[in-house]
């Protein structure tokens, strides 16, 4: 009997501390059988597909929304999503048997209405007749800031488990087996949740690294314990979100006891609260760090600055100047920096290759940065912006798939440096971006990265070294000294 499954995604990583809103205009939607034209485009969703056609499901496939991580999402998003989703549901239920949900989200979406609209969505599916024992599978991102609502609202949902998220894809096709396994063997796991008293920033939630190693290890013993523990999920957290669950959690999804769930919970907990400080990776001064690289002669791949302060994958703007000014300030020459701004990139639709122009660059997103630079260089080339990504498990696949568009671009050079300008922000996951644009990163000495940790899969294999540094932005690793307003209380390093 062939079973049906009727799937949707829903995917923004939300920012409570940057100003610009995420509105319907940021969001790339697809409906019905575009959800079924991205096999083959290394999604989350393409995952779910290839399990759905070894299984030969009937797929429903109802509506993908992902825009790029920023400021609150508009409420009026979510309520278009769901009545969209909660519409074909009810029909599904009404026309014929439904064996199942299979639903891809991030998990720190944040509305100008709801603090937990995936906890929320789950609820609102579930409030639905007949859907309140469906099988409720997926897959969510490890940036995720966990909720009580989520474990109670679906069956089992599958964390990444590496973070750049090179298995994104992976574990759509995890969580999708298993919902085969369920509906095989005709039993429903449950989810259990926990909130550590931890939250780290983005940088100290890398899985080469501890604590997120020893987690994730741990999650894995846990798994092959045999105590009826389908997954064990590590959630860094996203502490960039203004909600009561921000930070590090745990959960599982199990058909064993209670008791087993707690006890692998406790466990995951008590060693994260160990190893909380390993999560707060120490950062340098930002003169100091190009003083450093510009004392060195070998070569041999680029030296990076990493700025997670305008991390855009974390919601940052992506077009702060702290670093170029810095490679300026010491004459470090051979570098590049990628600089998104539209304006910039529109003032030069007449400038011709070779052509010296001026123009004023970046620092417009946000009010913590360094503000605009005005430069005078020299116009090398323009594109559309647009790339297919050189690593199919590329950090930023998972909702957008392998094809990249980072609007209208521009190179320029100034003193040496060469910047390259975007009309959207597109974060430094693929080596593609650079290549594509005509800027060969092997042979800079010097690059600067907006980016916490998501870079590494491509750029840690090209560089000579890295540099994480501490400048004033949004994505600050120095989250004490942001406004939260709902966080729960007693959380670390907040009352340490
Ligand atoms: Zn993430």
């Amino acid at each position: 009997m062939t079973k049906t499954i009727l799937i949707a995604a829903l995917f923004h990583e939300t920012h409570s501390f940057v100003e610009q809103g995420t509105f319907l205009s940021d969001f790339s939607i697809r409906r019905g059988a575009e959800l079924l034209a991205r096999r083959g485009d290394a999604s989350t969703i393409d995952g779910f597909l290839e399990v759905a056609d070894e299984e030969e499901w009937t797929v429903i496939p109802v509506n993908d929304y992902h825009a790029a991580p920023a400021g609150p999402v508009d409420h009026a998003v979510f309520v278009q999503f769901t009545n969209e989703l909660l519409t074909a549901l009810r029909q599904s239920l009404a026309s014929g048997p439904l064996d199942g949900i299979w639903l891809s989200l991030h998990g720190a979406h944040v509305t100008t209405q709801s603090v937990d609209v995936e906890g929320d969505l789950l609820r609102m599916i579930r409030a639905v007749p007949g859907a309140e024992n469906l099988p409720i599978f997926g897959v969510f991102d490890l940036h995720a800031n966990f909720t009580e609502l989520m474990s109670e609202g679906a069956n089992c949902l599958v964390a990444y488990r590496e973070n750049p998220h090179t298995d994104s894809r992976d574990m759509a096709v995890l969580s999708a087996r298993l919902l085969a396994r369920s509906l095989a063997e005709g039993v429903l796991p449950r989810m259990y949740t926990r909130n550590a008293p931890v939250m780290w920033a983005p940088p100290g939630t890398g899985t080469a690294d501890r604590p997120m190693k020893d987690l994730e290890a741990l999650a894995r013993q846990i798994e092959g314990e045999g105590n009826g523990i389908w997954v064990a999920n590590v959630i860094g957290g996203y502490s960039f979100s203004d909600v009561p669950s921000a930070g590090v959690a745990f959960s599982v999804a199990t058909t064993g006891s209670t008791e087993d769930a707690m006890d692998a919970l406790d466990r995951l907990e008590r060693l994260a609260i160990d190893l909380r400080e390993l999560g707060q990776p120490p950062e340098w001064d930002l003169d100091e760090a190009v003083l450093e690289i510009k004392s060195k002669s070998d070569t041999g791949g680029p030296y990076l600055i990493v700025e997670p302060s305008d991390n855009i994958g974390g919601g940052a703007p992506g077009d702060d100047t702290a670093v170029l000014r810095a490679f300026l300030r010491h004459g470090i020459t051979n570098a590049a920096v990628a600089i998104a701004d539209a304006e910039a990139v529109a003032g030069l639709a007449t400038a011709q290759p070779g052509e010296k122009v001026k123009l004023t660059i970046g620092g417009k997103g946000s009010a913590l940065g360094a503000g605009p630079l005005e430069v005078e260089g020299i116009f090398l080339r323009r594109s559309d912006g647009k790339y297919v990504l050189e690593d199919r498990n590329s950090h930023i696949v998972a909702s957008r798939g392998v094809n990249i568009d980072m609007g209208p671009s521009a190179v320029i050079e100034v003193a040496g440096v060469t910047i390259l300008l975007s009309s959207d922000r597109m974060a430094p996951a693929d080596l593609g971006q650079l290549r594509s644009q005509g800027i060969i990163p092997e042979t800079l000495k010097a690059f600067g990265i907006k980016a916490a940790v998501q870079h590494r899969r491509a750029y840690d294999k090209i560089m000579r070294g890295s540099y994480t540094v501490s400048t004033p932005g949004p994505c600050t690793s120095k989250i004490t000294t942001l406004p939260y307003k709902r966080l729960r209380p007693n959380v670390f390093p907040f009352d340490a």
